[in-house]
């Protein structure tokens, strides 16, 4: 996979050198351009960003440098269709980033994000690239960061370590939180490692017997019960169809139960358990 990233603070971008995303680099599995969008201005202060039309606080990005960087960077292997890049634009008004988007993103070659600062990048420049390639405006939570650099960090790394050959292990991700596969929907157990005994901690015999307990019965109530605490919403909207006979004791004991329209809900008396 291509990633080329466009901003202000090339610097900030140095962590996409280090760990699984810096390993991915070395073994070839990504190729990672930064841009700094200053070398596409033409003043003598370098400016990239303008007063807002119609006023208000902040400053605005402004088209030019942001239209050069990015031209001159699609010149260099652009393709339409399905081997066309897609313009990653984070903002805290896009799509939520989920771990169903970064699979999306992760089954396409080439990625260009657009890290922004002061109010934003003019609207012009994503609905002129979108005539051309798919742009997708992505937010990594709601609250306001300052810029979009720390939003392409979290975006690369969830999505580099779903590129094959990437993790040590394959498998690793198939039963993360959020993954798709038998836990679907729920977030991940709590996991262990050695020694069996820690300030008066022990681990039991399942879980010392070798057997892969997290995919077991064992597992799957584990996640139930942190989900009910953490992520009840994530329990809410699946259809109960997805629930079997043991997923639905457990539930029962959480506090949860049926409803006609067929999906889960919690009495009141037990939502702070
Ligand atoms: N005025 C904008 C608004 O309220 O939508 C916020 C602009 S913010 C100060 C500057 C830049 O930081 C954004 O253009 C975006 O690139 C990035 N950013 C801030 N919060 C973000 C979030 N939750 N997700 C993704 N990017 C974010």
């Amino acid at each position: 996979m291509r990633i080329d990233v466009v901003t202000i603070f090339p610097e900030y971008l140095e962590p996409l050198n280090v760990s699984l995303v810096g390993k991915a680099r070395a073994r070839g599995r990504l190729d990672v351009h930064v841009h700094d969008l200053r070398d596409w201005t033409y003043d003598r202060h370098n400016t990239v960003d303008d007063t807002p039309y119609g006023g208000g606080p902040g400053m605005v990005m402004k088209t030019g440098p942001w239209g050069d960087a990015l031209d001159e960077t699609l010149a260099d292997g652009f393709e339409a269709g399905a081997h066309s890049p897609v313009l990653v634009v984070p903002t805290p008004s896009g799509r939520p980033f989920t771990q169903e988007l970064a699979v999306e993103l992760s089954e396409r070659p080439w990625l260009i994000f657009t890290p922004a600062r002061y109010e934003g990048i003019d609207r012009r420049v994503m609905d002129e690239y979108a005539t051309r390639m798919p742009v997708v405006e992505v937010s990594i939570g709601d609250y306001v960061l300052a810029g979009g650099e720390a939003a392409v960090l979290v975006i690369t790394e969830a999505v580099a370590r779903l590129l094959p050959g990437v993790l040590g292990n394959a498998e690793s991700h198939r039963d993360d939180s959020f993954a798709p596969g038998a836990m679907a929907d729920l977030l991940e157990g709590p996991v262990f490692t050695k020694p069996p005994e820690w300030r008066g901690s022990g681990m039991t015999a399942v879980s010392l017997s070798g057997l892969h307990w997290m995919l077991g019965r064992r597992g799957r109530d584990e996640a139930f019960r942190r989900t009910a605490v953490n992520r009840p919403d994530l329990i809410e909207r699946c259809e109960a169809s997805a629930f079997d006979k043991k997923d639905r004791e457990i539930l029962s004991i959480l506090g949860w139960s049926p409803e006609p329209g067929g999906r889960f809900w919690r009495r009141p008396e037990d939502m702070e358990q």
